[in-house]
């Protein structure tokens, strides 16, 4: 067998790891047997969710490196999971078409895969993910999502931690509970809540449809939440994407994100939320991060985020008719 190495390399101008694996190759692309679903030889019969070691993971508890630091140019052990969510036996379609128990199940399983994978003394941080379609370089169709566990905290999340760290220190209040009151006052990118959810286009948004979803109640992670805002959850998520996919004549692509607390560090302040990427700008046009968004990191944005509120909300609308169509009865309202 080819040898394998899983290791960091550290950025030390942007301060940041970089997983590296040798293995990655090997992905399998579009062809041949859905390893997915149910019969396959990694998956068997009877279930409705169910997690699987990724075949060609990033980082592993066995991680070799190839190499030793050097100076600046450190090398740690990719030491971490890789995992895949298979979300439903059915081999096509989105969040929206997963029948509601499912679902269910589906936000449970992420909430226990949290709780395993943060336990595990090295674990730093757990992020759930979801990428759909072609465009976003997804290899499998059959609708899943990943979980990497991290020996560390990803930038993205350390600049949250250090905002809702330093507006807690001196508010003694949550940014992201303010933000929502904030977005709960304008109301004109508010799209849809329940019980426990609210999902809006936020004034902040960097991408076209980003939309963004958060927990209610001030909550820190998946593995915290009440069996009420678990259903919650799920409902948001059938809705969510039942927009995206009305939105226009297709199924539209994404990336779907959890940002939930680190495993080990008490951030008391940190609030649990969700960010939906969508790569469209327009029907027939992708928002490609270029540029000014790679290499400035900063984001330019081609219309008024309460525009594309409009048109969300449009799509909203006739998401929640075609879910009734199917028998499902959404558990909130449109905003
Ligand atoms: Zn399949
Ligand atoms: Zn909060
Ligand atoms: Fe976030």
């Amino acid at each position: 067998m080819e040898e394998a190495y899983n290791e960091l390399r550290w950025n030390p101008l942007l301060e940041a790891w970089i997983i590296v694996s040798s293995r990655r190759r090997g992905r399998p692309w579009r062809s041949g047997q859905c390893p997915f679903c149910p019969g396959a030889p990694e998956t068997g019969y009877g279930w409705d969710v169910l997690t699987l070691d990724n075949r060609f993971p990033a980082l592993r508890a066995d991680a070799r490196t190839s190499r030793e630091s050097k100076d600046l140019y450190e090398v740690r052990a990719g030491y971490g999971y890789c995992k895949v969510v298979v979300e439903t036996p059915q081999h096509e379609g989105d969040l929206s078409d997963i029948p509601f128990e499912n679902l269910v199940k589906y936000v449970r399983e992420l909430s226990q895969v949290t709780r395993e994978l943060c336990s595990d003394p090295e674990i730093q941080y757990v992020m759930p993910f979801r990428n759909k379609g072609e465009v976003i370089g997804v290899s499998l169709t059959h609708p899943h999502s990943q979980v990497y566990a991290l020996p560390f905290i990803p930038p993205r999340v350390q600049r949250e931690l250090k905002s809702m760290e330093r507006y807690w220190r001196e508010r003694k209040s949550c940014l992201l509970c303010r933000i929502l009151e904030l977005e709960e006052e304008e109301g004109v990118r508010l799209l849809y809540a329940n019980d426990g959810f609210t999902a809006f286009l936020p004034f902040f948004a960097m991408w076209p449809y980003e939309v963004h979803i958060y927990a209610n109640r001030h909550v820190g992670s998946l593995t915290e939440l009440s069996e009420l805002e678990v259903v919650s959850l799920a409902d948001v998520l059938k809705v969510a994407t039942a927009m995206y996919n009305s939105l226009f004549d297709f199924s539209l692509p994404y990336m779907l994100i959890f940002h939930q607390k680190p495993c080990k560090l008490n951030t008391e302040y940190y609030h649990l939320h969700l960010e939906f990427y969508p790569l469209h700008r327009e029907r027939d046009k992708l928002k490609y991060a270029a540029g000014i968004e790679w290499g400035a990191w900063t984001f330019t944005y081609d219309s008024l985020p309460e525009e594309k509120a409009a048109e969300l909300r449009e799509a909203l609308k006739k998401g929640l008719v075609e879910l009734r169509s199917k028998g499902y009865e959404a558990r909130g309202k449109p905003l």
